[in-house]
Parts: C-alpha cells; sequence; structure tokens
C-alpha cells in the first residue's frame, strides 16, 4: 500500500515545495503526516497533483522483501527528463534498516532518516543543501514527539493518533523490534491535548495506532495507573469526538478492561483487529508469538460476549518454516472457526537478520503461493458474507470523501466498510443515518434514511 500526503493547498508566494509518499503501515501515513506538517511550518509548500516537487521524502516500509526493495525503484524513477532531480530523503523503517547501505545503492539519496529521528529533518534537509550526506538513526531517549509542530486537524473527518511506537515481543520472522525499537507509550496528556487540537480542526473519528496499541500504559491526571480502556474512556468524554478506534493489537494484551470497554463505550467502534498468523500451535511456537490458538479464540469468544456484532480483522502469514499442510490446514480451521469480516494475509517473507530467517524448512515460492490462494479464497467468501449480513441494517456512516457519481460520498460503516449513499445536500465530515442495501466484497451501498444526526 502507498500513501501520499493528503491533497493540500500549496502555499502562494515563492518557497521550495515538497511531497512526502508513505508506504506501509498507518503509523507510517501518520509518521508521514508529521513530517508534511513539519516541513509546512518550516516554510516549504505541498507540492501540487502532477507537479515536480523540490524535495521529495520516501517514507519507507522493511516489513517484507518487496516492500523494501520497492524503494530503490522509487529513487530512480525521481530523476527528471531534464536530467536533474530532486532533494531526496529516504524516512521510515527501510532507513533505519539499510542507514549507509542505501546512500552506497542510490547515490543520489541526500538524507537518510530513520522512524525515531524524524524531527530532525529540517536540520537535515539544510545539511544536504550544503553538499553534505546526511544521516541520522538515532533513536533518541527524547521521544520526537515534543518537538514536532502543535497538531490542527487536516480536511478529514478522521485522523490517526500514534499512541504507542516500537515492539518488545520479537516474533522471529518481523523486523520492527529492530527497525522501531523498544515498546513506548506516550504519556496520556501529550495524547488527550492532540485529540482535542484534532477535534477543534474537525475530526470526528481517532484511530489511535501502535505496533501493540493495546500494550499502551500511563498515568491520567490523577495519576493514576491506566491501560489504553482508560485512555478510550477518557477520550470518549470529549465533545465532537464521535468514533474512536485502534489498532493493531497483540492477543495476548487484550486485558479485561479492553473487552470490557467493548461493551460499555458507545463510542468504541465494534471492530477489533487481531492478528493471529497461524493455527497452529507448533508454528505459534517457532513464530514465538507467545499465544496458542486456544487462548486466541478465547479473547474472541470474550468479545463477542460483549458485543455481540463486533467485526473481527486478523493477519496471516503462510509458508513460515517448517510449515506442513497439516499446519496450513489448521491455518484454515482457525479462520472457519473465527468467522473474519476482513484480513490481511501474506506469505511469509525471509527478512535479514531475523532468527526465523535461517531456520530449516524453508518453503517453496511455489507451495506458498498455492496457500496464500487458498487462504484468500476462504477469507474473500467470509468478508463478502459478513457484509451480506449488514444489508437491511439501519447504520450511521461518517461520511470521508467524494464517490465517482454526482451527488455520491462514501463513509465508512461503524464496523469499517465502506459504503456508498447519494443524497443531496451531504458533506464530507457529516455522520448520516442509513439503511444498507447492498453488498459487493469491498464495499456497500446504503440509502439515507434522514438528513445530518448530532
Ligand atoms: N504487531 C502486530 C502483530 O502482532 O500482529 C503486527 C505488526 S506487523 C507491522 C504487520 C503484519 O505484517 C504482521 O501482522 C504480519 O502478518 C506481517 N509480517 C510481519 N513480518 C512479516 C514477514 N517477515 N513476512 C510476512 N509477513 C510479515
Ligand atoms: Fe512484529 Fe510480533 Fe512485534 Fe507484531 S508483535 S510488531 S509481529 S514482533
Amino acid at each position: 500500500m502507498t500513501f501520499d500526503s493528503p491533497a493540500r493547498k500549496p502555499a502562494p508566494g515563492p518557497g521550495k515545495t515538497f511531497r512526502v509518499k508513505s508506504f506501509g503501515c498507518q503509523m507510517n501515513v501518520y509518521d508521514g503526516e508529521r513530517m508534511a506538517e513539519m516541513l509546512e511550518a518550516g516554510g516549504y509548500a505541498a507540492a501540487a497533483e502532477g507537479v515536480d516537487a523540490d524535495l521529495v521524502v520516501l517514507n519507507t516500509c522493511h516489513i517484507r522483501e518487496k516492500a523494501a526493495e520497492k524503494v530503490y525503484s522509487d529513487i530512480g524513477r525521481l530523476k527528471r527528463e531534464d536530467g536533474s532531480r530532486p532533494t531526496i530523503a529516504v524516512a521510515g523503517c527501510v532507513a533505519q534498516a539499510e542507514g549507509a547501505e542505501i546512500a552506497r545503492r542510490a547515490p543520489s539519496v541526500d538524507v537518510v532518516v530513520g522512524p525515531q529521528a524524524y524531527h530532525r529533518l529540517p536540520d537535515l534537509i539544510a545539511r544536504a543543501e550544503r553538499g553534505e550526506r546526511a544521516i541520522d538513526l538515532d533513536m533518541p531517549l527524547d521521544s520526537k514527539f515534543g518537538a514536532l509542530p502543535k497538531r490542527a486537524g487536516g480536511q478529514r473527518p478522521t485522523a490517526f493518533l500514534t499512541v504507542q511506537e516500537g515492539c518488545d515481543k520479537f516474533c522471529t520472522y518481523c523486523v520492527v523490534p529492530y527497525t522501531r525499537g523498544a515498546e513506548t507509550s506516550r504519556p496520556f496528556a501529550d495524547l488527550i491535548a492532540e485529540a482535542r487540537a484534532l477535534v477543534a480542526g474537525g475530526v470526528r473519528e481517532i484511530t489511535l495506532l501502535g505496533q501493540n496499541v493495546n500494550a499502551w500504559d500511563g498515568e491520567d491526571e490523577r495519576g493514576r495507573a491506566i491501560g489504553l480502556d482508560g485512555l478510550i474512556r477518557e477520550l470518549a468524554k470529549e465533545d465532537g469526538l464521535e468514533r474512536i478506534r485502534y489498532t493493531t493489537s497483540h492477543p495476548n494484551d487484550m486485558t479485561d478492561g479492553l473487552i470490557a470497554a467493548h461493551g460499555e463505550v458507545d463510542k468504541l467502534m465494534p471492530f477489533l483487529h487481531l492478528p493471529v498468523q497461524a493455527g497452529s500451535d507448533r508454528i505459534l511456537a517457532a513464530m514465538n508469538r507467545s499465544h496458542s490458538v486456544e487462548s486466541y479464540l478465547r479473547v474472541i469468544e470474550r468479545v463477542r460476549a460483549v458485543r455481540p456484532d463486533i467485526a473481527i480483522s486478523g493477519d496471516f502469514i503462510v509458508g513460515f518454516p517448517g510449515e506442513s499442510e497439516a499446519d496450513f490446514e489448521e491455518t484454515l480451521a482457525i479462520v472457519r472457526a473465527t468467522q473474519y469480516a476482513m484480513a490481511y494475509s501474506f506469505k511469509y517473507s525471509r527478512r535479514p537478520g531475523t532468527p526465523a530467517a535461517t531456520m530449516d524448512g524453508q518453503v517453496e515460492e511455489a507451495v506458498m503461493n498455492d496457500r496464500l490462494q487458498r487462504l484468500q479464497a476462504l477469507l474473500n467468501e467470509q468478508q463478502q458474507a459478513f457484509n451480506e449480513r449488514t444489508v437491511g441494517r439501519a447504520t450511521r456512516l461518517l461520511l470521508e470523501r467524494r464517490g465517482k457519481h454526482d451527488g455520491q460520498l462514501i463513509g465508512k460503516s461503524p464496523w469499517l466498510q465502506s459504503v456508498h449513499v447519494t443524497a443531496p445536500g451531504l458533506m464530507i465530515g457529516d455522520m448520516v443515518e442509513v439503511r444498507i442495501t447492498s453488498a459487493g466484497p469491498n464495499s456497500l451501498g446504503a440509502e439515507p434514511l434522514m438528513e445530518e444526526v448530532a
């Protein structure tokens, strides 16, 4: 997945222009937006659509080999017809993992900056403009967040808010603990302040982000220790904030309090992204997931007990070293047992430096392709079935963008489905009551029941 920074109006007058291109996870999207805000505060203007920028930031993803390699072809494409090129900064997890190697493989790169040091981007760019190659892969103890400009709402009614970064779980296939560093939680007061600024700027839905978002912990304003559920309950008190979501969660960090919040906090949307990765306890142990099939299913059961309509989403890896056909069939079995509303599935990608990269029993590409196809066929069937079950239901949408047709808008249902609705007078940012009328695999249709509510 790639995400361009939101279309912003270029600032009038002279000055340099920039473009930030983010790849990979939603945390990268958040980081990309913060970099864009920082560059704007420093006098840069976002380049208009289709126009070359003076500065391009490639905010990269290292999670799988294909994603990591993409950065090199992207750098090549930045060369203009007249042979010139913009100032190029490589940020994100490829920058952290490959560091000086990027400068060696791609000499046109001016700045390399890791995900914990991007608040220093303006200084690094200034150094690059003086002809230096600027590399900063520090993971400073002082969080970058304090050094970033204060947030305001954007042009969209939804926003991401990173509350937690890094990971201490060390799944044997994963680069995140190495590229994003140790698990850290942002302070409660900073998060409440950032959320209030977003809401004051028109944001109505906030998605709390973290590599293991449900490992967030902190102290509330009275000094009491709280977990993610406490933060969600506090945020739910904010007038103007209509919806709260969070992602990505680890099964072991689904606390009793967080499960209970799904039954008690109206603003917490009925959606849970809970990756399991595999359905065989043997493979889960080799992955160092530290949960079992049974403990995962138990969490799902408990969440469904308090919120029966909750949409469950997940992540899967097929072809982890040593995965046999019987192991893979157990993955299909856990999918059948869970009944997902949507899910992401990947072929195992061997990442240098991770324990799994040197394990015996690496699975052949053809076998991985076959397993991925079978898994995705089942997941697609379940997604279609989930969507069909919502047909006929009355629900509320938050309208997020325009559709292709005149007067058509696309909003999100509480279950994170994209829903098309056409009605005069509706605007992006409206909450609207609708009845779902049709369901496809990736989107639904709806009719409005009444004009803007709330
Ligand atoms: N912390 C989350 C969790 O515990 O599931 C996941 C975060 S990770 C950035 C997102 C997803 O990428 C993982 O859930 C996993 O499915 C996938 N992933 C990570 N490393 C991978 C690898 N080496 N090969 C294939 N998929 C991988
Ligand atoms: Fe990676 Fe595992 Fe940490 Fe998720 S929990 S970020 S998959 S190491």
